[in-house]
């Protein structure tokens, strides 16, 4: 068996075709839905990240703005920043883009974005929306992922869902998404003692760890789909997920390409939250 590509670049055109509606019909109301990124350092990753999230506002029709202060910014500096865009109208959301330097305490900044406008959804309120299956802001990466299954009307439904990876950005949130549309959830860290045992029981599959390979043709139950959210290089330095691509491809029913998988998604959920946030404003 061959899997079905989940292409995640031509998904996220379709939905960014929808958002851009969206955001012309509020722009016309005199509302245009606005974005705040904030860059702390020259992390140059990170400075990719920012460029293409203003970018994809950009082509969407949001007023974005991108403030990018050096490593050296105090984390008072950075609070009384983020006060200021709390209480700024044209704003609907703030993202903060990680990691901080470390003189910055992530937590605290995280805390201090006006919970309605964190659309990264990390902050403790909307964790605990979330959990609690009251979601405001659903995070970007999981969100996509759930998208990802829906466009191939995926039954998620009493299906087994394996999450390998725990982080409070992808792993977590990706559980209680998985658990909330009715799956049975397993999550898995890096201190599971068999980890093929828990990923050949698996329907939909999830791997959001960092690491290359951690998943190979031999430990995906065939006809399972397979989500890679992993963001590696390979020998030559070309970015890869977490996945064992094309062994595993043979084995899965559905698999997401790195890149061209969950990577667009992101972005792309976080322009949703945006424009909900901003039709909710
Ligand atoms: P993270 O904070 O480093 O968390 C990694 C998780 O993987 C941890 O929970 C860790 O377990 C677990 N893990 C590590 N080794 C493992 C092993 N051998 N077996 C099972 N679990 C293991 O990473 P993250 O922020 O969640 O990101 C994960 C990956 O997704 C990275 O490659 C990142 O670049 C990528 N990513 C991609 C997107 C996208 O848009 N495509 C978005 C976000 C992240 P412990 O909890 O025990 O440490």
């Amino acid at each position: 068996m061959t899997a079905q590509i989940i292409n995640g670049t031509l998904l996220s055109q379709q939905i960014r075709a929808d958002v851009t509606q969206r955001a012309k019909t509020l722009t016309a109301k005199g509302k245009q839905p606005g974005l705040a990124v904030i860059l702390v350092g020259e992390n140059p990753a990170s400075q990719v990240y920012v460029r293409n999230k203003v970018k994809a506002c950009e082509d969407c029709g949001f007023y974005s703005v991108l403030e990018n202060y050096d490593a050296t910014l105090t984390e008072s500096a950075l609070l009384a920043h983020i006060d200021r865009l709390n209480h700024d109208p044209k704003i609907h959301g703030i993202l903060v883009q990680l990691p901080l330097p470390s003189h910055i305490d992530a937590n605290k900044v995280i805390e201090a974005i006006a919970a309605e406008k964190d659309v990264d959804g990390f902050h403790i309120s909307n964790a605990g929306l979330l959990m609690t299956g009251q979601p405001l802001f659903r995070p970007c990466t999981p969100y996509g992922v759930m998208k990802m299954l829906e466009s191939i009307n995926y039954p998620v439904r009493g299906a087994n869902a394996v999450v390998v990876g725990a982080s409070n950005i992808v792993g977590k949130p990706q559980a209680m998404l998985l658990l909330q549309a009715g799956a049975t959830v397993t999550i898995c860290n890096s201190k599971t003692r068999d980890l093929a045992a828990h990923t050949r029981n698996a329907d939909i599959l999830v791997v959001a760890t960092g690491k290359r390979n951690i998943v190979t043709a031999d430990m995906v139950k065939p006809g399972a789909a397979v989500i890679d959210v992993g963001m590696n290089r390979d020998d030559e330095g070309k970015l890869c997920g977490d996945v064992d691509y094309l062994p595993t491809k043979e084995v899965a029913g559905y698999i997401t390409p790195v890149p061209g998988g969950v990577g667009p998604m992101t972005i792309t959920m976080l322009l949703v939250n945006t424009i909900e946030a901003a039709e909710r404003n």
